[in-house]
C-alpha cells in the first residue's frame, strides 16, 4: 500500500537555523558557500534535475540566476554536513506551459524550462507518491513550495493594500507602509482512522486516482481541540458518531 504525505514528508533533516534569519551578512555568507543548494520552484511546481542517479531536488544555487533569477529566496535551513538550502521561486515566464491537464489531484500541467533537457519539472504530489526523490529531499520540497507558494499569493498587505517587503531571510512579509509583520500560512489539520473492530473507515473523492482511498481529514478551525475536530469531521464526512477519540 503506498501512503501519502504522512510519511513521505516527515523525514525533516534540516536545522531550519531560524536564528540566523536576521542577519544579512550571515545569510549571505551561506549563500556564497560552495556547498550551498537550492530548492527551485516554478508556478508551484519543483525543478529536478536528472541525472544518470535519477532526479535531484538540490540544485547549485548558480542555477537560479542561470534560470532567469529568483523573485523570491528563503534560507529553509542548514543540514547536518554544514551546507545551507535555500528555497527560490522564479518567475512564471522562467518556464513555458506545453500543456495544462490537470486532473484536481495531480498537478498535471507539461512545464519546461526552454533549453534546459536537463531539468524536469514534476509537481509535489507525483514526487511523493512515486519515491522521485529521496525522502528528505521530500520534506525539503514541501517546505520549500509551500513557501514560495504563500509569498506568490501574498504580496500585498492584507491590511492596508501595499505592496510589502520580503524580510527575515523570505520567513516574513513587512508592510513598509502600516508596519504590519506578515509570518507564512500554515493549516493545521487532522487526519484519523475510525475503527470498529478489525474494520477500519475509508473515503475517497472523485477527483482521486483510481484504486485510491485515504484516511478521513479535515482542518482544525481556530480554538478547537484536535479531538473536537476529529468528531467534527468524522461525522460531518461520513455520518458516522465517534467513541473514543485516542
Ligand atoms: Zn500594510
Amino acid at each position: 500500500m503506498t501512503t501519502l504525505d504522512g510519511l513521505a514528508f516527515a523525514a525533516d533533516p534540516l536545522d531550519r537555523a531560524s536564528y540566523r534569519r536576521d542577519d544579512k551578512a550571515e545569510v549571505a555568507d551561506l549563500r556564497a558557500r560552495d556547498d550551498a543548494r537550492a530548492i527551485v520552484i516554478a508556478r508551484d511546481m519543483p525543478v529536478l534535475s536528472k541525472s544518470a542517479a535519477g532526479l535531484q531536488a538540490l540544485l547549485p544555487m548558480a542555477e537560479i540566476d542561470a534560470l532567469g533569477g529568483a523573485r523570491v529566496e528563503a534560507l529553509l535551513g542548514v543540514l547536518p554536513d554544514g551546507a545551507p538550502v535555500f528555497a527560490a521561486l522564479l518567475g512564471d515566464d522562467a518556464v513555458e506551459e506545453r500543456s495544462n491537464a490537470s486532473d484536481g489531484f495531480f498537478d498535471r500541467r507539461v512545464l519546461v524550462a526552454p533549453g534546459r533537457e536537463d531539468l524536469k519539472l514534476v509537481d509535489l504530489r507525483s514526487i511523493a507518491l512515486s519515491g522521485l526523490v529521496p525522502p528528505e529531499q521530500a520534506s525539503m520540497l514541501a517546505a520549500a513550495k509551500a513557501l514560495m507558494h504563500w509569498h506568490a499569493h501574498r504580496r500585498f498587505c492584507s491590511n492596508c493594500g501595499q505592496l510589502n517587503d520580503v524580510a527575515a531571510s523570505g520567513w516574513r512579509r513587512d508592510c513598509p507602509a502600516c508596519k504590519t509583520q506578515h509570518f507564512p500560512r500554515s493549516d493545521p489539520v487532522v487526519i484519523m482512522l475510525a475503527v470498529e473492530a478489525d474494520a477500519c473507515l475509508l473515503g475517497r473523492q472523485p477527483r482521486f486516482p483510481k484504486g485510491m482511498y485515504s484516511a478521513l481529514a479535515g482542518f482544525l478551525e481556530p480554538g478547537e481541540t484536535i479531538e473536537a475536530a476529529v468528531r467534527r469531521e468524522i461525522h460531518e464526512e461520513a455520518g458516522v458518531a465517534c467513541g473514543e477519540v485516542r
